[in-house]
């Protein structure tokens, strides 16, 4: 049977761990916050490691999900860190929604003691978690790949190959982009809606049915701003972390991208002026207040 072990069980790595937990894996659990392995070990009768390094030995391939790519480097480091209990022949799969210039320093690292790195950030949020039908978007070796899809195809519903180590973190930067636009323009045009007199449900009806539409309209912004309930299930300030990978990555390439650029300023404000402990959609809260509105 495949050991692996799950490092981070986060607001999104707790669901995936819970379906490899389910088998036909042997899963060994390490958390900073060691009760929350313990709470997990406890409930999925799993091995609860007491260190990164405890809960490499031994693993034929290791799931890293921490908030970003420095938390998986410092890790690494150490007498008790993930690098110093690495088998040689072992795979560390890197589902943190990362930088591609650190993974691919990270794949160099572990390839010096023949350690294999594949990059496999995650979207689809933590109902696609809980529901095993996650989008997974990788970065590596086809060989490298084809040994995590069997761990990977555990919580998601579609794996793709984007490229080598550096691709997948790419990718997903890219596409948090993407959001951060959705949320911050579908936020201005109903608040410019309001002034107008047009109630936010009725402007969602008609733009949902329009051209307009994208998962923010459809999901987010029904399920959350509507209501003015913001649920904590991806941290805004790990959209600002997202949006400004993709913006570093828009100045290196040296294409002009204004959007981007525009959108990692807008959310390294929302994350300023609502802290860490705010939902990515509460950013929409920065608008009606610049704005004197209330979507409603
Ligand atoms: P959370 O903030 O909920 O959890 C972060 C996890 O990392 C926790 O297990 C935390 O441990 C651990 N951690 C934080 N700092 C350190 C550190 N210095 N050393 C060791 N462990 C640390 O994040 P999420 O689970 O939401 O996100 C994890 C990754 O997945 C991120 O890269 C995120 O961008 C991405 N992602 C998240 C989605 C979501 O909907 N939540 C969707 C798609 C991608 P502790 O329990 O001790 O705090």
């Amino acid at each position: 049977m495949m050991r692996v072990a799950f490092i981070g069980l986060g607001a999104i790595g707790r669901p995936m761990a819970a379906h490899l937990a389910r088998g036909p894996f042997e899963l060994t659990v390490w958390n900073r916050t060691a009760e929350k392995s313990r709470v997990f070990a406890d409930e999925h009768r799993v091995r609860a490691a007491d260190t990164p390094a405890s809960a490499a030995g031994g693993a034929d391939v290791v799931v890293t999900c921490l908030p970003s790519s420095r938390e998986v480097e410092e890790i690494l480091e150490g007498e008790s860190g993930l690098a110093a209990g690495l088998e040689r022949g072992s795979l560390v799969v890197d589902c943190t929604s990362g930088d591609p210039a650190a993974s691919v320093r990270i794949a160099q690292r572990l390839a010096k003691t023949n350690v294999g790195f594949v990059d496999a950030p995650v979207s689809g949020g933590v109902k696609g978690a809980l529901a095993g039908t996650l989008t997974v978007m990788c970065g590596g070796g086809i060989a490298a790949i084809d040994r995590a899809r069997p761990i990977l195809a555990a919580f998601s519903g579609k794996i793709v190959r984007c490229g080598d180590v550096g691709a997948g973190h790419a990718v997903k930067a890219m596409n948090q982009a993407l959001l951060a636009v959705h949320i911050w323009s579908a936020g201005e045009v109903l608040a410019v809606l309001a002034r107008y007199g047009v109630p936010a449900a009725t402007a969602l009806e008609v733009i949902n049915g329009s051209s307009g539409r994208s998962n923010t309209s459809e999901n987010l912004f029904p399920e959350r701003v509507l209501g003015h309930a913001y649920p904590r299930t991806f941290r805004l300030g790990l959209l600002d972390k997202d949006v400004s990978i993709a913006a570093g990555m828009a100045q290196q390439s040296g294409i002009s991208s204004p959007f981007i650029e525009l959108a990692a300023r807008l959310f390294a404000d929302a994350h300023e002026s609502l802290g860490d402990e705010a939902d990515h959609v509460e950013a929409v809260k920065l608008i009606e207040e610049r704005a004197g509105v209330r979507i409603s």
